[in-house]
C-alpha cells in the first residue's frame, strides 16, 4: 500500500480490506516497504519466490525469495567468519545484547503480534505468548550467563597437585530448522543460548511463515548483535536440508518425527550433535480430588490453545470415574462457550489452523472416529464462513484403538475423553504409544500429583496447569521421552548443548609416572594403595 495512509493506527504494518492497491477479496495486506524490509534480511538469490497465504482469508501476503543451495553454503561461509570474532566478544556483552532484545521485543509485541496473527492465522491471545517466550528466555540466559558458561574446576586425580578446570568452548555454527506453528518464537528460542554461547547461526524456517521468523532476525539486527551472525534462509526442507546440516557443528529441529528421524541420520552422518524436539500425543489426567472447576478451564486451554497446533497440547484426557460426568458437563460447556473467528482484535478464544493440509489431517482423524462409532459431544465440524481453514474446538467420546486419533498426532483442536478406575491403571493408557512429550494432572494434592508424575513417560509435567507451567519456566529443560525427541531447550542443558566441554588439566610437581628409579610393578601398587585410601577417605 505505498502511499497510501496507515489505515489501522498503532498497527502499521496492516492495510485495511478497502486498500485500492490490494486484492479486493483480501481481508487484510502488508505494507510492501515493510515486506521488502524484512525479506532483504534473507540470503536469497536463486530468482524463485514463494508466497506467503493468510490463514485468516487464505490471500497472499507476501512474495518471499527462495534460497538456492550455494545461498546456504554461502550463508555458513558469513557465519562462520562471523563466529571467529563473536566468540571473543566478552560474555557480559553478548548478554547486555540479549537484554536489549528482551525489551525490544515488549516494546514492539503489537507489531510482532500482528505478523504472527496474519501469518498464522491463530487468536491474538496465543500470537501474544510469542515475544513474551522470548523476553523470558532472553532474560533468563543473559542472567544466568555466567553459571552456564563460565570455566568450573573439576577434581583432580592427585587433590591438590593435579588442576582440572573445564572451559565451555562453542561448537562454532548452529543450523535450527524451525516450524510454523509458532513461527517467532521457534525462529529465536533455540537460538539465543547458541549465541550467548559464542556461536552463529543459520536458520531456516518454515516458508508458511517467513516473515515472523525475518522480524525476528530484524530485531536482532537492532539489538546489537552483528548482522552476519544470524542468516537466514528460505525453502523447502527437502531441498535446502541436506546442505543445512552438511555445513552446521550442530542442528536444532523442531517439526515432525518423520523430518526428524531424517535429521537425526544426516547428522549421525557427519558425527555432528542434534536436538529434536518432535510430536506428542499428550495426556492430561483429572484425579477424583481434582478442582473440577480448574481442571474444565485447564483442560480447555490444553487442548485448545492455538487450535490445538502445538507440541505439548493435550489430545487425551483420563478422568477419574468418580468425577467423569461432573468435569465433562464443565469442561463442555466451556468449550462451546468459545469464540472463533479471523480478526487481528482480543476477542477470539481460538483462530485458524495454519493451511488446508492441517485442516484435512483434523477432518480425516475426526471422520474416522466418527465413522467408527466415536461420539461427538462438542464441535466436530469445518467453519468455512470463518475463515478457509477453521474447525470447531472438538471433544470425542468413545474413542478406540482402531481410530486414527486413539494413537497418532492430530496436531489440531480435537481431544478424546477417557475414564479411568484407578489410579495406576490411567498412568500405563496415558504412557501408551510411541510419543512421550508432555502430561498434566489435576489433583488437589499436589505432593501425591508429583508422585504420580515420576511414573509417567514425558520431558514435561505439569500439576494443575496446562503446559504453560513448564515451558515458561525456562530454568528447567523442556523435552521429549521416546518419539517426542532428544535433547532439551531451556535451561543448563538448552545452552551447554552448543558447547564443547574442553578439560584443562595442569599437573604439579609429582608426575603421573613411577619416579626416582621406581618400578612400574611398584608403582602399581603405590597406586592401589592410594585408591584404597582415597575409598576409606570417603574422595570422589
Ligand atoms: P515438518 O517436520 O515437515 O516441518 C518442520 C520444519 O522442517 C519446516 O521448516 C520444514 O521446512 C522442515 N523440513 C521438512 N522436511 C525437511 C527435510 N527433509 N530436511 C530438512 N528440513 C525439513 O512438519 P510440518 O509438515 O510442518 O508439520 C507436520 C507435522 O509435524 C504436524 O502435523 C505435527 O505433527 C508436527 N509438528 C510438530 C511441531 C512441534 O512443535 N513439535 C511443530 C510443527 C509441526
Amino acid at each position: 500500500m505505498s502511499g497510501s495512509p496507515n489505515p489501522t493506527p498503532g498497527r502499521p504494518l496492516v492495510a485495511g480490506p478497502a486498500d485500492p492497491e490490494h486484492d479486493p477479496t483480501a481481508a487484510y495486506a502488508l505494507d510492501r516497504a515493510y515486506v521488502d524490509r524484512l525479506t532483504t534480511r534473507l540470503l536469497a538469490t536463486s530468482g524463485a519466490t514463494s508466497s506467503v497465504t493468510s490463514p485468516l482469508d487464505g490471500a497472499p501476503l507476501a512474495h518471499v525469495p527462495q534460497s538456492s543451495e550455494a545461498d546456504v553454503t554461502e550463508a555458513f561461509v558469513r557465519a562462520r567468519r562471523a563466529q571467529a570474532a563473536w566468540a571473543r566478544v566478552p560474555l557480559d556483552e553478548r548478554s547486555a545484547m540479549l537484554l536489549r532484545l528482551h525489551d525490544l521485543v515488549l516494546d514492539r509485541q503489537d507489531e510482532i503480534v500482528d505478523l504472527i496473527v496474519l501469518e498464522s492465522g491463530k487468536a491474538r491471545k496465543h500470537a501474544s505468548d510469542e515475544p513474551l517466550h522470548i523476553a523470558l528466555t532472553a532474560r533468563y540466559y543473559a542472567r544466568t550467563a555466567h553459571r552456564h558458561l563460565d570455566t568450573r574446576r573439576r577434581l583432580g586425580v592427585v587433590p591438590g597437585l593435579t588442576r582440572v578446570e573445564v572451559n565451555r568452548v562453542p561448537k562454532g555454527v548452529v543450523g535450527i530448522i524451525s516450524p510454523w506453528n509458532y513461527p517467532f518464537t521457534m525462529a529465536l528460542c533455540d537460538g539465543l543460548p547458541a549465541l550467548l554461547a559464542g556461536n552463529a547461526v543459520v536458520v531456516k524456517p518454515d516458508a508458511q511463515t517467513m516473515l515472523s521468523a525475518l522480524l525476528g532476525a530484524r530485531l536482532l539486527d537492532e539489538a546489537g548483535f552483528p548482522p552476519d551472525l544470524w542468516q537466514v534462509v528460505a525453502g523447502p526442507g527437502p531441498d535446502l536440508g541436506p546442505a543445512l546440516v552438511g555445513g552446521s557443528d550442530f542442528v536444532c529441529f523442531t517439526g515432525s518425527t518423520a523430518t526428524g528421524r531424517i535429521i537425526a541420520r544426516q547428522c549421525a552422518e557427519r558425527l555432528i550433535g542434534c536436538s529434536l524436539e518432535l510430536g506428542g500425543k499428550n495426556p492430561l489426567l483429572v484425579l477424583r480430588d481434582a478442582d473440577l472447576e480448574r481442571a474444565a478451564e485447564g483442560a480447555v486451554r490444553a487442548s485448545f490453545s492455538n487450535a490445538g497446533q502445538l507440541c505439548v497440547s493435550t489430545e487425551r484426557l483420563f478422568v477419574a470415574d468418580q468425577v467423569y460426568d461432573r468435569f465433562v458437563e464443565r469442561f463442555v460447556a466451556r468449550t462451546e462457550a468459545m469464540t472463533l473467528g479471523a480478526t487481528l482484535d482480543w476477542v477470539n478464544d481460538m483462530g485458524s489452523l495454519v493451511s488446508q493440509d492441517q485442516l484435512d489431517t483434523v477432518v480425516a482423524h475426526v471422520e474416522d472416529a466418527v465413522a467408527r462409532g466415536a461420539r461427538v459431544l462438542a464441535g466436530g465440524r469445518a467453519r468455512p464462513d470463518l475463515g478457509p481453514y477453521f474447525f470447531e474446538p472438538t471433544i470425542l467420546e468413545g474413542v478406540t484403538p482402531e481410530m486414527t486419533c486413539f494413537g497418532q498426532e492430530t496436531f489440531g483442536p480435537v481431544v478424546s475423553l477417557y475414564r479411568f478406575h484407578d489410579e495406576a491403571d490411567a498412568v500405563s493408557r496415558a504412557n501408551e504409544g510411541e510419543y512421550g512429550l508432555n502430561a498434566s494432572i489435576y489433583s488437589q494434592d499436589g505432593a501425591r500429583a508429583r508422585a504420580i508424575a515420576r511414573h509417567v513417560r514425558c520431558g514435561t509435567v505439569n500439576v494443575n496447569e496446562a503446559f504453560g507451567a513448564t515451558f515458561a519456566s525456562i530454568d528447567a529443560p523442556m523435552g521429549g521421552m521416546r518419539e517426542s525427541g532428544s535433547g532439551r531447550r531451556q535451561g543448563a542443558e538448552g545452552i551447554l548443548r552448543y558447547t564443547e566441554p574442553q578439560s584443562v588439566a595442569t599437573q604439579r610437581l609429582v608426575r603421573l609416572a613411577p619416579v626416582l628409579g621406581m618400578s612400574d610393578e611398584t608403582y602399581a601398587k603405590v597406586m592401589t594403595t592410594n585408591l584404597r585410601l582415597m575409598k576409606k577417605l570417603g574422595r570422589a
